[in-house]
């Protein structure tokens, strides 16, 4: 697939030229130039989101003592969209709950190609119900759009699906705790098995702490496919960060190309099948 000028245009607005013309075959155009055009400053509330804050807790993700009823792994996997949704909404098994407007749950087709997961809501998302619709909500739908994705309405290879490992803002848009993460993570969990996704894009240290369980860097977890659940997963810098850290807006578009590569090769496979 070659690059058209809307996507070469979009490219540019999230701060990567292409420079060298596309090139055939499953990598075409995803090649970077290392200079990213500066945007615009973060918001305040995307301090917390940018994974660059303190050193990672260890990530053993020890389960609390519930503060309100929780169902285990197995309740879980039993649950349809709406269940699910709405066991999120009533969820009390962590004090995140007491500070929260309302639960941030996800959007996006139910059977995306593409799942992409995030940290936790901030204030925006709080307000509004929905993951990313903050400053570097605009920066991921830009991103998307490079690829030929959105989050709005469109066919499962192009609509994708947005998650956060978890699902109430923490107070002061503050890291989440590693026993937060835990109790939220039969819900990421169970949204996977639902969506069935074909490449999960990990944003931000929390994500891959939720889905790897690994303190490793994002540095040095970038660069190779992983695998969640048996889905292929991608690491790469979370948009917050990006926001603060223009140099790595190149990295994060190798990463972007990694997964597409990815997908484009399931995708042979399964018609070579
Ligand atoms: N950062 C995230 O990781 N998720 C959101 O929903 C918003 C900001």
């Amino acid at each position: 697939m070659g690059w058209s000028e809307r996507q070469l245009a979009l490219l540019r607005e999230i701060g990567i030229r292409v420079w060298a013309p596309p090139r055939a075959g499953l990598d075409d155009a995803c090649v970077t130039a290392p200079e990213p055009v500066p945007t615009s400053a973060p918001a305040p509330d995307a301090m917390r989101e940018s994974g660059l804050a303190a050193a990672a807790p260890s990530v053993m993700l020890r389960p609390p003592p519930h503060a309100g009823p929780h169902p285990g792994a197995a309740a879980l996997a039993a649950l349809d969209w709406p269940a699910l949704r709405d066991t999120v909404a009533a969820c009390t098994a962590c004090r995140l709950c007491e500070g929260r407007r309302q639960t941030v749950f996800g959007v996006g087709h139910q059977r995306a190609h593409w799942m992409i997961v995030g940290e936790a809501p901030g204030e925006q998302e709080d307000r509004q119900g929905e993951p990313f619709v903050g400053k570097s909500g605009e920066l991921l739908d830009n991103m998307l759009r490079a690829l030929a994705l959105t989050r709005g309405e469109a066919e499962p290879a192009r609509q994708v699906y947005i998650a956060n490992a978890i699902k109430c803002r923490p107070p002061g848009n503050r890291n989440p705790e590693p026993d937060e993460l835990a109790q939220c993570e039969g819900f990421l969990i169970r949204q996977v098995q639902l969506v069935q996704p074909r490449i999960i894009l990990a944003m931000g240290r929390f994500a891959v702490q939720a889905l790897l369980r690994s303190s490793e860097p994002i540095g040095r977890l970038r660069g190779r496919v992983h695998r969640y659940q048996g889905v292929p997963l991608i690491v790469t810098y979370h948009p917050a960060y990006l926001l603060r850290n223009l140099e790595d807006k190149a990295k994060a578009w190798d990463d972007l190309c990694l997964a597409r590569e990815t997908v484009l090769a399931d995708a042979v496979a399964r018609t070579a099948s």
